[in-house]
């Protein structure tokens, strides 16, 4: 391959979608993959930019023919998946290539594919990741739980990644992967240190989970308070 592939991952609500659109802009010669998905689009959303929304008839067709570089059925619902042959063209013509994409497909890629660069994008603490799941209002509860759950083992694989980027702040974190893309890939103590951090943190679930309910109850109520006024 020509070109360098690279995978941005991360928990749900850590700001891959984020980053990797300011990320875009300051290098706007990084090729984004646009992925197959099996969900409805979100308003706004637009088939062929955000995604190529597709049956699950015709995801598992494909699948089944080997069209997909990586794909995963996320939450035991909606598929997602990479369209191989878009990808593997523009690697070879030696464009960069970035798939923003979750933990399982990631692994995917990094197996084969060990020459990929991964990165993982690490909320500052809990507390943070809580309160923007939560904030961006996309989900209710149940999957707010789900995605909380499988945060655990999502941080056990970041440290198989090429690299961690802390998302404190979104300028600054989008100019250290910024760095990454341009061949920097040393990983920092204190990005080392935050993920040490967040794996006790959320070693206890039951308290990962009380925090979720409480902050949701709590933006419900305020919401409520704000629509009464
Ligand atoms: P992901 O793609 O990882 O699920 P998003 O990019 O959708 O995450 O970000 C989740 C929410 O957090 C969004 O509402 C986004 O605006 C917000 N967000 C992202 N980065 C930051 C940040 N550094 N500080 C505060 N809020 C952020
Ligand atoms: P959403 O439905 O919120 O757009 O995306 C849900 C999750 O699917 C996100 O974590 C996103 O990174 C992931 N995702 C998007 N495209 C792909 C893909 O092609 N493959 C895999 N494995 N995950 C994807």
């Amino acid at each position: 391959m020509k070109g360098k592939l690279y995978v941005v991952s991360g928990p749900s609500g850590t700001g891959k979608g984020t980053l990797c659109k300011a990320l875009l802009a300051l290098r706007p010669q990084i090729q984004l993959s646009v992925s197959c998905a099996t969900r409805q689009p979100r308003p706004g959303e637009v088939d062929g930019v955000h995604y190529y929304f597709i049956t699950q008839e015709e995801f598992l067709r494909r699948r089944a023919e080997g069209d997909f570089l990586e794909c995963a059925q996320i939450n035991g619902g909606y598929w997602y998946g990479t369209p191989r042959g878009v990808v593997l063209e523009k690697l070879e013509q030696g464009e960069s290539v970035l798939l923003e994409i979750e933990n399982n497909g990631a692994q995917q890629v990094i197996k084969r594919y060990p020459q990929t660069v991964s990165v993982f994008i690490l909320p500052p603490d809990r507390m943070a990741l809580i309160q923007r799941l939560v904030d961006r209002g996309t989900e209710d509860l149940e999957r707010l739980e789900k995605r909380i759950g499988k945060v655990p083992s999502e941080l056990e694989a970041a440290k198989g990644y090429t690299c961690l980027v802390v998302n404190d702040q979104v300028a600054h974190a989008t100019a250290r992967l910024a760095q990454i893309f341009d061949g920097d890939l040393t990983v920092l103590p204190r990005e080392r240190e935050t993920l040490d951090r967040l794996v006790q943190e959320f070693a206890d679930p039951q308290r990962s989970l009380a925090l979720l309910r409480d902050y949701y109850q709590k933006s419900r109520m305020d919401f409520e308070l704000e629509v009464r006024r």
